[in-house]
């Protein structure tokens, strides 16, 4: 896990003053046995953008108040409140377009739920052109102390193609003034596979991230997601893709390139200085447990899985009535949940230690995978030693091969 390097006084001081009353207020517990990940999906956006299959959409001022009293609500009563959070993870949508008014919304009625360590990772994502000074310096005062910001890419044109609403200068000017607020670990999130877009290009992207020296990140490959308005085009055949040769080259291009600048490859698809990884996306990777507030958000507590709904009437009905409707839930079985974890382990540097996964699930990882393991290693996708497995240069690559051996094997 990640040593974080930095700490914030007002961070602490807004939690302690809120944790304090809270405790002291409520006098009940229900607590978890162990540390978990909280999720906040606010879900609004100033324009869809074409290839997003994310649960957003515009709203007015009024529907935006209704849907922050529900989330409110629904956080206040949580049936495990009082438990300790590793993590907090505000995503979207746009969270970065709420005010610091209702950002503290939020932030209080989780304080005021849950406790958190004084140093605990608080990430919120926020879209270029969404922010100014003041609302920089709220965050940092609110407890945030990690930034996320989706830039896609410093290409205008691009950005244009990807129907982003903002320019290459806006992104630069929003990692600059998060910088000049503070903030001290700051991802940038870019996209490659663009239609249209060079290698070249995608250097050019990667070069100017580097130039900026952000701690951390994540570098994604455009996909195609059916429902989306990119996924229409291309069933119209009107959305000239970028084939899979050229994927994998500019996949070689980011490794190569951030490696050279000193950014570890600690994940598939994230990338940081020493130090920066996200804490956050360790519970998922580690099959940790995570809460999820907010539509369609995800919850994994104790072997169940569960989803929120993902429909705007039925959750604010839900959450005012402090329960809000599910659209899935799931009780993984010990072999399927081993099964899960091998794969999110692999997409780690880290990787597959068999034994501890043999021991967590109480079955033998050699029996259920040993036959898939030597087959990817004897292609070369995977490194086994004597104490892990692991993904080879090849593996990262053709990674969605290694998930189909895993899903194939799976009992
Ligand atoms: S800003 Fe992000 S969440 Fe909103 S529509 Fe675009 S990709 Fe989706």
């Amino acid at each position: 896990m990640v040593v974080m390097t930095s700490s914030f006084p007002l961070n602490s001081g807004f939690r302690e003053k809120i944790q304090g009353s809270s405790a002291r207020e409520r006098g009940r517990t229900n607590k978890l046995s162990s540390e978990f990940a909280i999720y906040v999906h606010i879900p609004f956006c100033m324009r869809k953008c074409p290839y997003c299959d994310f649960v957003s959409r515009t709203v007015d001022r009024s529907q935006r108040f209704q849907y922050l009293e529900a989330l409110s609500h629904e956080i206040a009563n949580s049936p495990w409140h009082d438990s300790r959070a590793g993590t907090l993870f505000v995503g979207g949508g746009t969270p970065s377009e709420l005010t610091g008014d209702e950002i503290e919304k939020v932030a209080e009625a989780l304080s005021t739920t849950f406790s958190f360590a004084p140093d605990a990772e608080w990430t919120i994502e926020c879209n270029p052109g969404t922010v100014s000074p003041p609302s920089c310096d709220r965050l940092l005062e609110l407890g945030f102390n990690r930034v996320s910001i989706g830039v896609q890419s410093f290409d205008d044109r691009q950005l244009t193609r990807l129907g982003r609403i903002h320019s290459s200068q806006d992104a630069i000017e929003t990692y600059q003034l998060f910088r000049d607020a503070g903030f001290e670990n700051i991802n940038l999130d870019l996209i490659f596979g663009v239609p249209g877009q060079t290698s070249e290009e995608w250097l050019s992207d990667l070069e100017t991230a580097i130039h900026l020296h952000p701690e951390h990140l994540s570098l994604y490959s455009l996909t195609i997601e059916p429902g989306t308005e990119f996924g229409r085009l291309r069933d119209q055949g009107l959305l000239e893709l970028a084939d899979q040769d050229l994927m994998g080259d500019m996949y070689e291009v980011a490794m190569d390139t951030t490696d050279r600048a000193g950014y570890q490859h600690y994940e598939i698809s994230n990338f940081s200085l020493p130090g920066f990884e996200c804490e956050h996306s360790f519970f998922y990777w580690s099959n940790s447990w995570y809460l999820g507030f907010g539509i369609a958000a995800a919850s994994y507590v104790g072997g169940r899985r569960w989803t929120s709904t993902d429909n705007w009437e039925e959750y604010l009905r839900g959450a005012a009535k402090g329960s809000v409707p599910k659209a899935s839930e799931e009780r993984l079985e010990p072999r399927k949940a081993m099964a899960e974890e091998a794969i999110l382990r692999l997409r780690t540097s880290s990787g597959i230690v068999a034994s501890e996964l043999s021991d967590k699930y109480a079955c033998d990882f050699d029996e259920s995978f040993g036959d898939s393991v030597d087959f990817l290693t004897q292609h070369g996708l995977l490194d086994l030693t004597d104490s892990s497995i692991r993904l080879t240069r090849k593996g990262k690559l053709l990674f969605t091969e290694v998930w189909a051996e895993f899903l194939r094997a799976e009992p």
